[in-house]
Parts: C-alpha cells; sequence; structure tokens
C-alpha cells in the first residue's frame, strides 16, 4: 500500500502508557518489556518509511499483543521435557536415564539445604565428598576405593593422565574405539598424556602381542569395553584374568574402561548380559571406570572404582578438581546405589530397569489401545497400526541387542512421492506439541515405540492439538 498520508510509528512512551501494556509490564517486568518494544518498533520502521504497514498493523493493541507473544516466548524455558518414543531408552541425546522418586527427593534436599558435602559430622573435620558414596561402592562393587567425576570420559582422561602421564598404554587395536563422536580413545590418550601403543588386530589380539609391548616406557595397560559395535567372527581377546596377571607380572596397573557398567547381572531380568564392575574387580583389573547414567540409571557421572593407593593417586591429580562432581549429583547418586542393595525391588523402584524390562505384551496392549486415538486425530490420509517393533538399550550398551516392543506405526496413504514429505511434516507436528514427541522415521512411515510412554494422560491431553501440514 502506498499513501501520501506519512503513517507515523506510535511513541515508546505512549505505548508503556496504554493499557494493553499495563498487564505485560506487571507480568515481565518494565525493562523486559521497553527492550522488547523498542526491538518490535525498530523491525516495523522500514515498513512504516516504504508504505507498506498499514495503519491497523501498528495500532497499540496490536503492538501489545505482539511483544506479549514474544516475551511469552522468550519466556518459556530452553530445557524441555519431551516424549521418548524413539525406541532408544538410554537416548545420550535426551538425556539418559531417569532418576528415581528417591533420587529427585534427595537432589531437592541438596538444593533447598546446606550440606555436609565435605565435612565430616563425626569428627567435625574437613571432609571428602567422595567419602559420601565410597561405603556403598565398596559395598556394591567390592572396590577398595572410590572417586567421582563429571562423567565417564572425564574418568578414562583422569585415570589416564594419573597414572600413565609420559609414560606408555598398551591397548589393542580392537579397542580403539570412538563414542558418539568427539570421545576417542587414541585422542584422549593423547591429552592425557599417555603416548598410545596399539597391539594386535582389530579382530584378534593375543596375551604375546601385550607381552611383546611391555617395556622400560610402558606405563599401564588399557582394556575398553567396545560398546558401541561388535567384532563377530574370527576373533580372539585375551580375558581379563590373564591380562590382569601379566600386567602384575611387570609391576603395571590394569585399567578397565567398562562405559555402561552394570553393577548387578542383567540376565536375571532377561535382559543380555553386560559385564559387571565386580566381576571385572574379581578379574583383575586395578581401576574400573564406567557411567553413572547408563544401566546404572543415575545421574551424568563417572565413577573411578579400583585399588586404594591407585585411587589415592587419582585424587591428587589437580585435574580431579577440575572435573568433580557438584553436590546435586553425589546426592542422586548415593540414593541410587541405595537402591542396589535391595536387588529384589530394583526393577520397581530403578525407572530405567523397569522400562527397560518391560513385557511386550504390556507394550502392545497400550499401542492397542491408544491406536483409534491417534487413528482419529490423523484422519484418513495416514494408516495408524499397532504393531511389534525393536527398541534398543542404547548409550553404547549392547549395540546389537534388541529389545522386543510395540509401536504405533504411522504410515500415510500418498503416492511413493510424497511420503517422505508427510513423514516429515508429521515429524515436525509431534515435535511441536506442548510436550514434544519424539519417535523415528524408518521403511516409509513414522514410529512411536511406546515402551517408553509413562504419563500416557499427558500424552492423549495433547493429542487433539496435534496438526500436521499436508
Ligand atoms: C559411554 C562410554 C564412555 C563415555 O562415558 P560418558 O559417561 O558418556 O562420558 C566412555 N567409554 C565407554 C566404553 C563408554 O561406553
Amino acid at each position: 500500500m502506498s499513501s501520501s498520508v506519512a503513517l507515523r510509528l506510535p511513541s515508546i512512551d505512549g505505548l508503556l502508557r496504554h493499557p494493553a501494556c499495563a498487564p505485560l509490564a506487571e507480568r515481565y517486568g518494565r525493562d523486559s518489556l521497553l527492550t522488547g518494544l523498542r526491538q518490535l518498533l525498530d523491525e516495523l520502521r522500514p515498513g512504516v518509511l516504504s508504505g507498506q504497514l498499514a495503519a491497523v498493523e501498528i495500532g497499540a493493541e496490536v503492538l501489545a499483543g505482539r511483544v506479549g507473544e514474544r516475551l511469552a516466548q522468550q519466556q518459556r524455558s530452553q530445557v524441555r521435557r519431551v516424549f521418548n518414543l524413539t525406541g532408544t531408552v538410554l537416548h545420550t541425546n535426551l538425556g539418559r536415564a531417569l532418576l528415581p522418586e528417591e533420587a529427585i527427593e534427595a537432589v531437592q534436599m541438596a538444593a533447598r539445604y546446606p550440606l555436609n558435602l565435605e565435612f565430616d559430622l563425626a569428627s567435625g573435620k574437613r571432609g571428602d565428598r567422595d567419602d559420601l558414596i565410597e561405603g556403598l561402592i565398596r559395598e556394591l562393587t567390592g572396590a577398595e576405593a572410590v572417586t567421582v567425576v563429571n562423567n565417564n570420559a572425564a574418568a578414562v582422561l583422569l585415570t589416564l593422565n594419573s597414572l600413565g602421564a609420559r609414560k606408555e598404554g598398551i591397548i589393542s587395536r580392537g579397542e580403539l574405539i570412538e563414542i558418539g563422536g568427539a570421545f576417542r580413545i587414541p585422542d584422549i590418550m593423547a591429552r592425557a598424556g599417555v603416548r598410545l601403543h596399539e597391539v594386535g588386530t582389530t579382530n584378534r589380539t593375543h596375551a604375546r602381542d601385550y607381552q611383546a609391548a611391555i617395556g622400560p616406557r610402558s606405563g599401564l595397560i588399557m582394556r575398553v569395553h567396545a560398546s558401541n559395535y561388535s567384532i563377530e567372527g574370527f576373533t580372539a581377546r585375551v580375558p581379563t584374568a590373564e591380562l590382569a596377571e601379566l600386567a602384575h607380572a611387570h609391576g603395571l596397573p590394569l585399567l578397565e574402561d567398562l562405559g555402561s557398567g552394570s553393577l548387578l547381572d542383567l540376565t536375571r531380568w532377561g535382559l543380555p548380559a553386560e559385564p559387571t564392575v565386580r566381576q571385572a574387580l574379581l578379574d583383575g583389573a586395578d581401576i574400573v571406570t564406567f557411567s553413572g547414567d547408563k544401566l546404572l540409571g543415575g545421574p551424568q557421572a563417572g565413577l573411578i572404582v579400583g585399588r586404594r593407593e591407585l585411587i589415592a593417586k587419582i585424587k591428587k591429580n589437580p585435574l580431579k578438581r577440575a572435573l568433580r562432581v557438584d553436590k546435586l549429583t553425589l546426592a542422586a547418586l548415593e540414593a541410587v546405589l541405595g537402591l542396589y542393595r535391595d536387588p529384589d525391588r530394583l526393577v520397581e523402584r530403578l525407572p530405567s530397569l523397569r522400562l527397560l524390562t518391560r513385557p511386550q505384551a504390556d507394550i502392545h496392549a497400550q499401542a492397542v489401545r491408544l491406536q483409534p486415538l491417534l487413528a482419529d486425530v490423523l484422519g484418513e490420509v495416514w494408516q495408524v497400526s499397532a504393531v511389534e517393533a525393536l527398541g534398543m538399550i542404547g548409550s553404547g550398551s549392547q549395540p546389537v541387542a534388541r529389545l522386543p516392543s510395540a509401536a504405533l506405526c504411522c504410515r500415510p496413504q500418498v503416492s511413493k512421492r510424497w511420503r517422505g514429505r508427510y513423514l516429515l511434516n508429521l515429524e515436525a507436528a509431534l515435535r511441536g506439541l506442548p510436550i514434544p514427541v519424539l519417535g523415528r522415521i524408518g521403511d516409509d512411515a513414522l514410529w512411536l515405540d511406546l515402551r517408553q510412554l509413562d504419563d500416557e494422560p499427558a500424552w492423549l491431553a495433547q493429542l487433539a492439538q496435534l496438526q500436521v501440514d499436508r
């Protein structure tokens, strides 16, 4: 629109005094409102000058409405709850393990009140934060001592640097793994100041390979759990017990990075076998490192357990101070570890274990129940079916094992050339819900694996808001 009558933007002062803006000042504060109004007017100015905006578009009420929307958007938390229906239970991008109620309560307590983080209540003297969980760790793993850091990557870095700096770390070529893009054993070794001495081959490494590598420059032998891939076929791996014997005969420590670090034998719940921390220590590993938020089912943390004098050395490293855990993590970790003292009730109390062991029949029944509701909302273009599906544990645990599950499978009933677009639009619409719903696309369909749909009421409550673009 071009007009000979020059349009003018309302003044900031006038807008601030306008009744439509008063509630916004009340709600978001005068400074935020002022900033929002200034930004908006700056954006509109060119349109006014060129005559492309109509008078109604710059009325005080309209502007107040637009600023209000913007302020609401800005105030909304960036950290948001989602529904993880991807089929991957311990999803690194979605926060891995969910904490049990006991841990949530412990975190609240630690957040709200002062606590004995580094204070020994018995003696009244300064304490050590690791001591808060040392008793539990010793009981649950048989380790002599423990120290806790930010995550397992930090645990590996700190251990290598403390025990092997300026020396050689001997490791099998089959264990030089990369995890999640940025964590690569050779790079971590280099950053830790340990010279990589790789031995054997990708598929087969023998005791004699390690033996031949041991020399005056050797500092340690390392073993890494091949978390996110598996080598099958013509393979050979030296049992930990044998490797420990070899290491000890030469006065070297054996480190084992277990990754997931299960505290109990998971096969008792029908899950795939994972090496346990206790077994690794029994086999002779001197130090074992593992994550707090993978199969353990706790907060993000890296646990370093093992021989007392080695742990003492690790704790003296100045890097420990840079990598230490905070009080919230320790509070959660202690509560989670406490649940392990009663394995019989663990499956009811630890969410990750409960979800991992949820029977397929249960999940399928839920899919059958929800199928007509989703079909109804999506309309005729979509064929929605309750089907069996295969999920996975995630976070590098058992990369080839699949968890028998069930899903709502949504297939667009359109010609092949349009299917991709329909699927992406549905995926975006689900992501756009107040609590975003995340599934996965595969085989010309969008799959919502229901293993982790605990809060069905919240999921159903927002279903009516689903609007899929065509
Ligand atoms: C997952 C994993 C790590 C990294 O652990 P974070 O807790 O994610 O830092 C290191 N090593 C192995 C073998 C792993 O599986």
